[in-house]
């Protein structure tokens, strides 16, 4: 039977990657998250060819909780049971703490953190009953270390790897797993936009905005990929990873190892 995997924030970058990955695998999807009517239908569509398994789009606003309930409900409802949960949905601000609008900062809790609490919640008992599960919370480098003007986002991801020790404990004895991914900076397409932009503002070369504007606190100097993290959600949601719980794996072209 298929594994049923629910990817928050899938419509773009990171979450998509990890849909697909888990869609090539036979896996039914659900994807989640904005985006117009087409592009949602695109991204669904593409998951769908990828595998055997089914895929829709579900559009519950991670800042909202009964819509995050209904997500779970109706994954549970389409396939029967939900095996691989990935909180990816994040959004980011920068600004300096005594300028950073309250309503930003009540956002960024809601959607990077709150919204891990409120699909787990509800998609544990699910795990439970089958004594199966695999949680990956896509957390960040910004979960270990921090950057200023990032507050509501580094306050964020440090709260969501607390969150995963703790479920990771609770959990150890039913066959489920709860772990983050940290990435380091991933060339998501929001990232690559900015690359052409910087460079004709700066007056210098593309390679120079990445090695020496964007990516100073990564020692590769490369971006991290989308397929890259993906990877490691695949094998976090292996029978390989069955002991891997309440940890973190880093991939950040050696960030945090500074
Ligand atoms: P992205 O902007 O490409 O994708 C974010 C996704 O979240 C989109 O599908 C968007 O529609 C969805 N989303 C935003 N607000 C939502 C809401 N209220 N409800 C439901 N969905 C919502 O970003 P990305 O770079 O792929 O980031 C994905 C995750 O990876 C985030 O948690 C981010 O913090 C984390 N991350 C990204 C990087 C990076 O450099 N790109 C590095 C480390 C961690």
């Amino acid at each position: 039977m298929s594994r049923t995997a629910v990817i928050t924030g899938s419509t773009s970058g990171i979450g998509l990657a990890i849909a697909e990955a888990f869609a090539r695998d036979d896996a039914n999807v659900v994807l989640n998250g904005f985006g117009s009517a087409e592009e949602i239908e695109t991204a669904r569509r593409k998951c769908a060819d990828l595998g055997n398994g089914r895929v829709f789009h579900h559009p519950a606003d991670m800042t909202n909780p009964a819509e995050i309930a209904d997500l779970i409900e109706t994954a549970v409802r389409e396939f029967g049971s939900i095996d691989v949960l990935v909180n990816n949905a994040g959004i980011q601000h920068v600004e300096k703490i005594e300028d950073f609008p309250v309503d930003k900062w009540d956002q960024i809790i809601a959607i990077n953190l709150s919204s891990a609490f409120h699909t787990m919640r509800a998609a544990i008992p699910v795990m439970k009953a089958k004594r199966h599960g695999r949680i990956i919370n896509i957390a960040s480098a910004h979960g270990l270390v921090a950057s200023p003007f990032k507050s509501a986002y580094v306050a964020a991801k440090h709260g969501i790897m607390g969150l995963t020790k703790t479920a990771a404990l609770e959990l150890a004895e039913s066959g489920i797993t709860v772990n983050a991914i940290c990435p380091g900076y991933v060339l998501t397409p929001l990232v690559e936009k900015q690359i052409p932009d910087t460079a004709k503002a700066r007056g210098i070369s593309e390679a120079q905005v990445k090695s020496e504007v964007m990516l100073k606190s990564q020692p590769t100097r490369e971006f991290v990929t989308v397929d890259e993290v993906a990877a490691v959600a695949i094998f976090l949601a292996s029978d390989a990873a069955r002991q891997v719980t309440g940890s973190h794996i880093s991939i950040d072209g050696g960030w945090t190892a500074q």
